[in-house]
């Protein structure tokens, strides 16, 4: 297997990189440079400068808005974006209900939500997770009684992350509570203006507003929103985990932050020393900068079976790129947290969200460290558990 770019692949590289050096605002540049946080705005201004350039979801269909990349000038560009660095657009929109509506949507649906969706002139978040169901989520309660033309919804989700941000919820609801788990579950698209739907805001360790509660109170949900078949949408959902799944590498994010962390190293003094320079410094950059490199392999190759499996069908070896790579962001964050020592205690909430008007105690950039270090301890949860990977790993992959 030959894992180098071709010369078209190398040029294509060239002209993503000039386009993001040229396209991304200067302000969401210097935020996402900083680690600061981008507001609802940014990020929709941002994928509508990316949909403009037709870029905005090229793993898509050319007949939707996508390109003909194919998977390694889409993990190219998905790599020079992270590096460029520019947020990524949004991944419950591109990632998740986007893909699921090309496999499985009606024409009607297709038409109106795609464009709406690429363009995120839709804002969609995940409801999936409950109290009881995570892990196990063919547990899920959140129930869906037909009457009419519509659904009447009743339940609760938990850690919907955005919902507050959000237009339209994808959902799923149980519709048979007789049949086993997995074979009684709708998938539902949930507009959050329906009344009924409450959203509670739940408060995380890096002192922001990330994720939510959201409450079902007899909310209609017309069946005209429902993709696929009734009781159908666990064979739905598991197509939207893998793709999930797939992308949580993050390998340029990761060599972002090793980077940054290496510039911000040579910039503190140990004595007469900078950091940059000490050997335990130096050796632990270079075990990370080893993990990287073997986990871009690794990606690389599951990118070039990608082209070998029928559509839709996942490969296990995604579930040791969602390890890794959850593993190595931690790891990178770790390092950046060495850099910064007592430069990254003090809470500035107002410098994280680049809304201060005084100066920061410290480094411009201290006081982002910490909140994406805390942040990032969520990443080995998301997008199923580390645990779990490794059960997919013993099983699927070494046969045990
Ligand atoms: C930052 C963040 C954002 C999220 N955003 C969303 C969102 O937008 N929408 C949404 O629907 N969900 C979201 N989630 C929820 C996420 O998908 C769940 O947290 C995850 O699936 C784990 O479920 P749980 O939290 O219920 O933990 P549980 O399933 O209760 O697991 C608890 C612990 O037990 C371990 N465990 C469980 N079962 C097994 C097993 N069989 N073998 C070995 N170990 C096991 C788990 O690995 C974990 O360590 C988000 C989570 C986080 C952290």
């Amino acid at each position: 297997m030959d894992l180098r770019f071709t010369p078209d692949e190398l040029a294509f590289r060239d002209e993503v990189r000039t386009f993001f050096r040229t396209a991304l605002p200067a302000d969401i540049r210097r935020k996402t440079e900083l680690g600061q946080r981008l507001s609802k705005e940014d990020t929709v201004s941002w994928q509508r400068i990316l949909n403009a350039k037709g870029w905005a979801v090229p793993h898509w269909p050319a007949e939707w808005g996508g390109t003909d990349w194919g998977p390694v000038k889409n993990y190219v560009f998905r790599e020079e974006m992270q590096l460029a660095p520019a947020p990524d657009p949004l991944s419950f929109n591109v990632s998740m209900v986007g893909p699921v509506l090309i496999a499985f949507g009606t024409d009607a649906q297709k038409r109106h939500f795609l464009p709406r969706v690429a363009n995120l002139d839709y804002w969609f978040c995940q409801g999936f997770s409950e109290p009881g169901a995570g892990s196990d989520l063919a547990s899920l309660r959140t129930s869906a009684r037909r009457e009419g033309d519509d659904y009447v919804v009743n339940g609760q989700k938990i850690w919907t992350s955005r919902a507050h941000h959000a237009d339209w919820m994808f959902c799923l609801v149980r519709t048979d509570p007789k049949a086993k788990p997995q074979a009684g579950i709708t998938y539902l698209l949930i507009d959050m203006k329906t009344p009924g739907i409450t959203v509670r805001p739940i408060p995380t360790i890096d002192g922001e507003h990330h994720f939510n509660e959201v409450f079902f109170d007899d909310a209609r949900v017309p069946v005209a929103n429902r993709v696929g078949e009734e009781n159908k949408g666990w064979t739905y959902a598991k197509f939207l985990l893998g793709n999930e799944r797939t992308g949580i590498a993050r390998v340029g994010a990761s060599k972002y932050r090793i980077q940054r962390a290496k510039e911000l190293a040579r910039t503190i003094m140990l004595g007469a020393t900078p950091l940059a320079e000490t050997p335990r410094f130096r050796e632990k950059v270079a075990d990370i900068e080893v993990q990287l490199k073997a986990l871009e392999i690794t990606q690389m190759r599951v990118v070039c079976n990608a082209r070998k499996l029928p559509p839709g069908v996942q490969d296990p070896a995604s579930s040791v790129l969602k390890l890794k790579g959850s593993e190595l962001q931690q790891a990178a964050t770790e390092i950046l947290m060495e850099v910064a020592g007592p430069d990254a205690l003090a809470l500035q909430p107002e410098h994280l969200w680049g809304t201060a008007t005084d100066e920061p105690i410290g480094p411009e950039w201290g006081p982002m460290i910490a909140p994406d270090y805390f942040y990032t301890r969520a990443a080995s949860i998301y997008g199923g558990s580390n645990e779990i990977q490794r059960n997919v790993i013993a099983k699927r992959l070494l046969g045990l």
